[in-house]
Parts: structure tokens; C-alpha cells; sequence
């Protein structure tokens, strides 16, 4: 036994939860099966034993931030360049360029923990809570807070948070195979097994870290934390993704391709210095500050702040990213395959229609009518329709004019059930129940099992086309009339006819048995239908043509009849034409005859789960990019196959969850295109300021290896460079990533999702600034030497003159196709305080004392102003008039 110190004694772990029985295991443990914890108890346990968590990911510690800070090429670099500085006793420029290094590092780490700290923070959003007996009532709380005698409800879809001894089970089972490896799910129920049973023998326990697939039950926690299974393996199978994004990867090789190059063109500068008789110290550390200054040193942390940036602004509009990848893939969605009921409809119902063989009855619902309590006493048929409806029912409600809990159609059946005076109480005590079976996406239907006074009550609702083709015949008043051909159709036409309406259809059936038989949905007479009515949500139509104008397909995917189908995709504006709406058992022919039938399709109705994961192959096939809805336990395959897969956060089970890239805290549709757009967003973010980084460094570059090339005078002095790069690689770069993006971004298709950071185009685009910001520079060391001016003089115009090129370079950097003055980089406000910082900073040094000396520039006359503020707007005008005269020849570069 393993003891923990407890306050009220030590409070004893069970090394062999499974072989106890149940009722000693509760008396071990100090808790009742019926009670629960105290709130007080569980608190005092929760200190003793500490929280149930498994540190999976830690979450990084400052200090690893700092030390990281300094665990880069560009560091090594510097510190080479500071000895160098030392060694030949320039003492300023050692301890200037230690203090660059210091600053660097600085920000570096300052933006690397906010950073990290908010996606830290979304992660804690996405943490699953558990549902446990406290003082007799059935509370949530964080699964972190689960403690040793816990009493936790389970059921179906759920993720189990702790180690748990089952004490009520009813037809559970369990994919384990995070634990075992084994994929086929697990029965369990509450029968002891052996002391000395393997792991997935014990079939009395549930452990953390595995998935419900079936069923439900209750169980005690045996374990929390490290002391569970899962806890015990930890180690074997923590994540591996290390939260590191596709995009981030290429980001980081990107820099190490460019450490590559420019140690090489840095050595090839230093040798040509060397060779032309330079000034050997000032050509290596020349050759140094060029390596550094090409070297985008921010760009990986300042990426990583535009993708953390870009997933707050999703969350805040209810978008939660789970995994970084879907990030970058959102942006390049071509299709969405969406379900309806609760994504595309509110998913509030009510009913609206119900139909027996003695006839229809049409329900006023707003403002609410008595038809029912008025037709119901009478008519025997109606009667049982609306029994059969509440007792087969997993909802709660307590009186017509509350909420509920549960399944909104359910609870909508309750409410009628209510205002005919019917309520589950009172039938179940006519109706005792004895078993229920969970509603079974896949046969569509539900049913439950209940004593009567004349043998066993079984009551069915479901899909109408799967209760009416298996049912054996219909109850007509109070009897039972087998079906033949003719009636059946005349029932599956009653379907289609509340179909049109818009309705979603539900039918119910009854059987009755001497006593409980194997197949409940055997043997089943049809009482009726019920139509219900759930809106469309007022938000789709225009978030569908959002996705038109995008670019990307919409295309509903439902359980749900043709016809209902078709009505609520009229409603939001898919396509609904004859053609374009198709059945899932049509699926397959359809495939056969190859992709581009898939292009046309607006709906596939009567859709199995398992059809789901066939058409996100099929599309992906075709080529797209898919985005994919779900909240099932049997959604999670094709969530996984997804490219995004999206579940839901106010209806989905915790597999679901499990299974997603995404999940959207309000379920509404438009929310995956917000996210989409985001997503776009956060790309074109990232290009921008890599082409701005580059561009940058490159000019820099150029200017550099031009003049020891051509034996000129340093137009740029190895100070200044790494002072220009603190300054403007720093604040403009953080001011794109936090950019929010142009309004017509869902206005073009989407991306090729095989594009790179910097395609072709963007490459050519940056060597082209670099070239229009090079030249400046030289014309204007050419106009210093034309007005005379001596060497510190002209450096000091060369050094201002590229640094503001730079910072004025921002503005070329808005994409293809918007106004000069109103674009989204003249609309980030973020930008405007950066530039404004940025030209105080660059303009005040020569009027600074110190600052001048190291920097060794002089204040500039009028006349020197005159020539930086040309020669640096030069580029840009220049570009603009360029790409004025070649707009809509070229494609979008940025
Ligand atoms: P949707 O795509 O609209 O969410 P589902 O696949 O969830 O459709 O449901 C398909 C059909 O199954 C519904 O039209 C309804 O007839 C039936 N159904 C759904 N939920 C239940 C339930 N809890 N009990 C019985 N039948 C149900
Ligand atoms: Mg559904």
C-alpha cells in the first residue's frame, strides 16, 4: 500500500484497485458511492496528493529562454567579433558590441516569453474537465483537480482523466490504445479481476489518458497524476511535437541556409579586403558585422510572435488552435465539409408536426399553443407518439419554460411532452426503465427498455427511413398492421412531405415483449412521425458567400434526410440543384467516375460516419485542402484525415476534441472562416516580414561587398550596422507581425499550400529592393564627395541615408493591387509608432556626444539632410512608380 499523509491520518492508495471489490475499495478510500467528496475534503486531498496532472510539456522556464537567447550562430559570431575587438585593444567597440549582444538577447528573450507564455495560455483553454460527485450533486471541475476517492461520471466520447475503479458500468467500452497499443476498444464492466492481471486484463478499470467509445458508467479514482498508468509511461509516450509548426521549421532552416551563405560571402569580403591592402583589423571586423548584419537574427522569434499573435485573435473570436501546424494550413483551405445540425442551424428546436395513422397534428410553437394538451387526451395514437419521445430521451427539463440540459431535439421533445401534460417522472413511473441503448449514429437510432404492466415496453426513435424499413408493421388504433409494400411507401412519402418543409424528421416505434429480448430493434411497430423545426443560423449565408468569394466550397455533409438537407441548404445558400445533392450510399458510384464530379456537390445527406473519412480521402485526393467538421466518437477518423479537422466546443465529445486541429468554442460556422482569414492573415504576415528582414540584410550586404569589391572607402562603418540592425530589424518587423491583414484577404483563392515562405517572385522582389536601397546609398556617398564633405562627414550620410531607405521600405511591402496610401501596412498602427521611434532613434546619435564618437558620425548640415531625406526616398518612389506602371502584369508579390 502507498501511503500519502493525509490531514484526518494517512489516506491509503490500493496498489490492486482492480481485484477490490467495489465496496471495499469506497471504505479504503473514504468516500460514499452515494456522496461524494466534501468540497473541503477533496481541497485537503488535492494538497496532500498534489494536482493530477502529467507534465507532458513543462512549461519552458525563463531562464532557458535567456540561456537560448544566447545559444545561436549570431551570438558565437558577436562574441568572435567583441574578442576580436579586445584582442586588438579597441576597447569602445569590444564593450559596444558586448552591449549589442546584451540587447539582443534582451529582446530576443523579452519576445520569446511573451510569445511562448500566450500559446502557453491557449493550451491551459483547451484542458478537459471531468464530471464528479461532490456532496451529492454532479459538478465540472478542471480534470487537474481530481483527487484519490473522487466519485466521476463517464460516458461515451469522453476522455478518462484519472485512474478509476468502476462501480457502475452499462455497456462501456474503451479505446485504450494509448496505453496498450491496441486499437480495438476495450469492454469493461465491474466484475473484480485477478491481483495478478495484466494491464488490459483489467477489465474493472478505467485508466487516464484513454477514450469512451461506448456506453457509460461511474467510477472511483484510484490514482491522479504520476501515480496513474499513464503517468507511470509518461515518458514513453509524450507528444513529440514540440510545438514546433511546419512553418516554424522552414523559418528556422531558412536561417540556417542563410548563416551558411553569408559566412561565406563574409569570408570571400575579407579575403578580397585583405588581398586590395586594406586595414586588416577594420576588413575582418568589417567581414563580421556583415555576417551579423545579414543574418535575420529575429526572424524565427519575431515569426513566431506573428503566429502567436495571429492564434489570440483567433481565440478571441472563438477559434482555439490545438495544433500550431493547422495554423498555416488554415489559410490554404479549399473545401469545407461541414455538418448542420448546430453548425449551419442554431440547433434550438422545437416541434412542429406530428403524424400518426389517424393524422397530423401541426403545432403553433410561437406563441405556443394547447393543441396538444387538447388532441392528446383523446387520440390514443398521439398519446403513445409523444410517450415513446419522452421516455426514449436522454434530456432534462423541468418545466416548458426552462432551458434544459442534453440534445436540443430531445429537449424539444420533452417540451411537447410537457405541454401534453406528459412528463418523464410520471411515465417512468408507470414505465420503470431497465436499459437504455444509446443512440447509434450509424443505424441511426435510439432506444430504451422499460417494465410494464403486461411485460417489457420497448421504446424506439429515430431516423424515419431506418425505423420504417425495419419495423414490422404500424400500430393503427391500438393495433398492429403489418406492413406491405404500398404502406411503407406511403410512409416514406409522409417523410418527404414534412422533409420539404424544412423540417428534420424523427420517427418512433414501440414493441412490446414478454420478456427483454437480445435485439431490442427487432419486431417494432411504427407509431408516428414528428417534424421538427430548427432555423438556420442568421450568420451562414453570409459566411458561405464570404467562402465563394474566397474561393473555398462549402459542402454539407449531414446524417440528416435529403430533403431537410436541401431546405436548410437552400436557406444559407448552397448549391441545391437536382444533381448536386447527394446520398451517401450514392457515394461510391459516384467516386468511381472521378474527382471532378466531386467539384459540383453541394450536399451528401444520409451520410454514415464511416462515409465521412471516405470523402475527406476523396477530395484530398482530388487535390484540396480540406477542413472538416465533427463532434462524434465516430467522427474522429475523418477529423484526423482532415487537413483541419474542426470540432466543436459546446456539443463535442472530448474524442472529437482529441481528434481536431481546431475547435470552435461557439460552434457557429462562420466561425471557421473568421479563422480561415486569420489564418491568411498570419501567412501573408510572416512572407512580409521575411521579405522585409531580407531585403534589409541583403541591402546591407550589397553595399558592403560592393565597396571592398570596387577598393571604396566603408560607406558603412561595422557599428553602425549592427546599430541599424537592432534598430530597424527589431521595431518595424514586430509591427508587421502584429499587422491585421487587408479587408479583401478572403477576397483571392487560397494559397497553394505547397508554396514556400518566399516563392520566385518574393525572392526576385527582395533582391530588387536590396538593389534599389544599395543604390541610393552609393548615390549618396557620391553626392557627399560631389559636395565635398570628409570622411566621417560622408559615412554619416551613407549610414543615415541606407537607415532610412529601410525604415521608408516598409511601405513597399503592401500587396499587389491596393491604394499606395490606404493599404494594410499605412493602416497598422503598430507600424506608425514603430517608424516614428525608429527615426528618433536613428536621427538623434550624431546629435548625441558618445553615441556620435562610437558610431563616429558628425550632426549633419541642412545640406546633408537634404541629401539623406532624397537619396533614401529615392527607392521608394521608385518602386511605387514601378509597380503602378506594372500592376495587373505581375503576380501578387507580398
Ligand atoms: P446531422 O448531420 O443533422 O447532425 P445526424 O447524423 O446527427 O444528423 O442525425 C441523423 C438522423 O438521426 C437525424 O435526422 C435523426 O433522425 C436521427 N437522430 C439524431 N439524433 C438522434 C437521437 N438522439 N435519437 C434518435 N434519433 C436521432
Ligand atoms: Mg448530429
Amino acid at each position: 500500500m502507498v501511503n500519502v499523509h493525509f490531514v484526518n491520518g494517512p489516506l491509503r492508495l490500493p496498489e490492486t484497485p482492480h481485484a477490490l471489490p467495489p465496496e471495499a475499495l469506497t471504505a479504503m478510500l473514504g468516500v460514499s458511492e452515494e456522496v461524494g467528496l466534501s468540497r473541503e475534503d477533496a481541497e485537503k486531498r488535492l494538497r496532500a496528493v498534489g494536482s493530477n496532472a502529467i507534465e507532458a510539456r513543462p512549461a519552458a522556464t525563463w531562464f532557458a529562454l535567456l540561456l537560448h537567447q544566447f545559444m545561436t550562430p549570431v551570438v558565437y559570431l558577436l562574441t568572435g567579433a567583441a574578442g576580436l575587438a579586445f584582442y586588438f585593444n579597441k576597447l569602445e567597440e569590444g564593450a559596444a558590441i558586448a552591449a549589442v549582444l546584451a540587447v539582443n538577447a534582451v529582446i530576443g528573450f523579452y519576445t520569446e516569453l511573451k510569445a511562448v507564455r500566450s500559446i502557453e495560455a491557449l493550451r491551459a483553454l483547451g484542458a478537459h474537465t471531468a464530471r464528479v460527485l461532490r456532496n451529492r450533486v454532479v459538478i465540472r471541475v478542471p480534470a487537474e483537480n481530481l483527487v484519490p476517492g473522487d466519485v466521476v461520471v463517464i460516458e461515451a466520447g469522453e476522455a478518462v482523466c484519472a485512474d478509476l475503479r468502476l462501480i457502475e458500468a452499462s455497456r462501456l467500452a474503451v479505446n485504450e490504445s494509448t496505453l496498450t497499443g491496441e486499437s480495438v476498444p476495450v469492454e469493461k464492466d465491474v466484475q473484480s479481476v485477478s491481483q495478478g492481471a495484466r494491464l488490459s486484463e483489467r477489465r474493472s478499470m478505467l485508466f487516464k489518458g484513454t477514450t469512451v467509445t461506448r456506453g457509460s458508467g461511474r467510477g472511483v479514482v484510484t490514482a491522479t497524476g504520476l501515480a496513474t498508468e499513464l503517468g507511470k509511461v509518461s515518458r514513453l509516450i509524450i507528444e513529440v511535437d514540440a510545438g514546433n509548426s511546419p512553418m516554424e521549421r522552414k523559418l528556422s532552416r531558412l536561417s540556417t541556409q542563410l548563416v551558411a551563405a553569408t559566412l561565406i560571402v563574409a569570408s570571400v569580403i575579407a579575403a578580397l579586403g585583405l588581398i586590395s591592402g586594406q586595414d586588416e583589423l577594420l576588413v575582418i571586423e568589417a567581414a563580421i558585422a556583415l555576417a551579423v548584419a545579414a543574418i535575420p537574427e529575429g526572424l524565427p522569434i519575431v515569426a513566431t510572435l506573428a503566429l502567436a499573435r495571429g492564434m489570440w485573435r483567433m481565440a478571441e473570436q472563438n477559434a482555439l488552435i490545438e495544433r500550431l501546424s493547422a495554423v498555416e494550413t488554415l489559410g490554404a483551405t479549399t473545401v469545407i465539409l461541414t455538418d448542420k445540425t448546430g453548425t449551419l442551424t442554431e440547433n434550438r428546436m422545437t416541434v412542429q408536426q406530428l403524424l400518426t395513422s389517424s393524422g397530423d397534428v401541426v403545432v403553433n410553437a410561437n406563441p405556443p399553443d394547447n393543441t396538444l394538451l387538447s388532441r392528446a387526451g383523446a387520440d390514443q395514437e398521439l398519446s403513445l407518439l409523444l410517450t415513446v419521445a419522452v421516455l426514449c430521451n436522454d434530456a432534462d427539463l423541468e418545466n416548458a419554460a426552462a432551458e434544459g440540459t442534453g440534445d436540443p431535439m430531445e429537449i424539444a421533445l420533452l417540451r411537447a411532452g410537457l405541454t401534453a401534460n406528459m412528463s418523464r417522472s410520471d411515465l417512468l413511473l408507470k414505465y420503470p426503465l431497465l436499459r437504455k441503448h444509446a443512440f447509434n449514429p450509424s443505424t441511426k437510432m435510439m432506444g430504451t427498455i422499460h417494465s410494464s404492466r403486461d411485460g417489457i415496453l420497448i421504446a424506439v426513435k429515430g431516423a424515419p427511413e431506418s425505423i420504417i424499413n425495419s419495423a414490422a408493421g404500424l400500430l393503427h388504433e391500438g393495433s398492429e398492421i403489418r406492413f406491405d409494400d404500398e404502406t411503407r411507401s406511403k410512409w416514406n412519402n409522409n417523410v418527404g412531405r414534412l422533409a420539404d418543409h424544412g423540417l428534420r424528421v424523427l420517427a418512433c416505434a414501440v414493441g412490446h415483449q414478454p420478456q427483454e429480448p437480445d435485439d431490442p430493434f427487432h419486431q417494432l411497430f411504427l407509431v408516428g412521425l414528428i417534424g421538427l423545426q430548427d432555423p438556420a443560423r442568421a450568420d451562414v449565408p453570409e459566411a458561405i458567400r464570404d467562402c465563394q468569394n474566397a474561393g473555398i466550397r462549402v459542402v454539407m455533409v449531414t446524417g440528416d434526410h435529403v430533403e431537410t438537407a436541401r431546405s436548410i441548404g437552400r436557406a444559407v445558400g448552397l448549391d441545391t440543384s437536382e444533381g448536386n445533392v447527394v446520398e451517401g450510399r450514392e457515394l461510391y458510384e459516384m467516386l468511381k467516375t472521378g474527382a471532378p464530379a466531386l467539384r459540383d456537390v453541394g450536399i451528401f445527406a444520409r451520410v454514415d460516419p464511416s462515409e465521412k473519412l471516405t470523402l475527406v480521402r476523396a477530395y484530398q485526393n482530388a487535390g484540396d485542402i480540406v477542413a472538416m467538421t465533427g463532434d462524434g466518437v465516430n467522427d474522429a477518423p475523418a477529423l484526423r484525415q482532415a487537413d483541419i479537422g474542426v470540432s466543436m466546443g459546446l456539443r463535442g465529445t472530448d474524442v472529437a476534441r482529441e481528434a481536431a486541429a481546431m475547435i470552435l468554442l461557439d460552434d457557429k460556422f462562420s466561425t471557421i472562416v473568421k479563422a480561415i482569414r486569420e489564418g491568411r492573415i498570419i501567412f501573408a504576415n510572416i512572407r512580409r516580414l521575411v521579405g522585409y528582414l531580407l531585403s534589409c540584410n541583403l541591402s546591407e550586404l550589397m553595399v558592403i561587398g560592393l565597396a571592398v569589391a570596387g577598393s571604396l572607402p566603408l560607406p558603412l562603418l561595422p557599428l553602425q550596422i549592427l546599430y541599424l540592425n537592432l534598430v530597424t530589424d527589431v521595431f518595424p518587423a514586430f509591427a508587421l507581425a502584429m499587422g491585421e491583414g487587408e479587408h479583401r484577404v478572403l477576397n483571392r483563392p487560397p494559397r497553394d499550400p505547397k508554396e514556400a515562405i518566399l516563392g520566385r517572385a518574393q525572392w526576385l522582389a527582395v533582391i530588387l529592393h536590396a538593389m534599389a536601397m544599395s543604390a541610393a546609398t552609393f548615390a549618396a556617398l557620391g553626392m557627399g564627395r560631389w559636395l565635398g564633405l570628409d570622411q566621417r562627414a560622408s559615412v554619416t550620410v551613407t549610414f543615415l541615408t541606407l537607415a532610412f531607405a529601410q525604415l521608408w521600405h516598409v511601405f513597399n511591402l503592401r500587396s499587389h493591387g491596393t491604394s499606395i496610401f490606404v493599404n494594410e501596412v499605412t493602416g497598422n498602427r503598430w507600424l506608425w509608432s514603430a517608424i516614428g521611434l525608429c527615426a528618433l532613434l536613428l536621427a538623434l546619435p550624431p546629435y548625441v556626444g558618445p553615441a556620435a564618437h562610437l558610431l563616429q558620425l558628425v550632426p549633419p548640415t541642412l545640406q546633408m539632410w537634404l541629401v539623406v531625406l532624397f537619396s533614401s526616398t529615392a527607392p521608394l518612389i521608385v518602386t511605387q512608380i514601378v509597380m503602378l506602371t506594372l500592376s495587373g502584369t505581375r503576380p501578387n508579390r507580398f
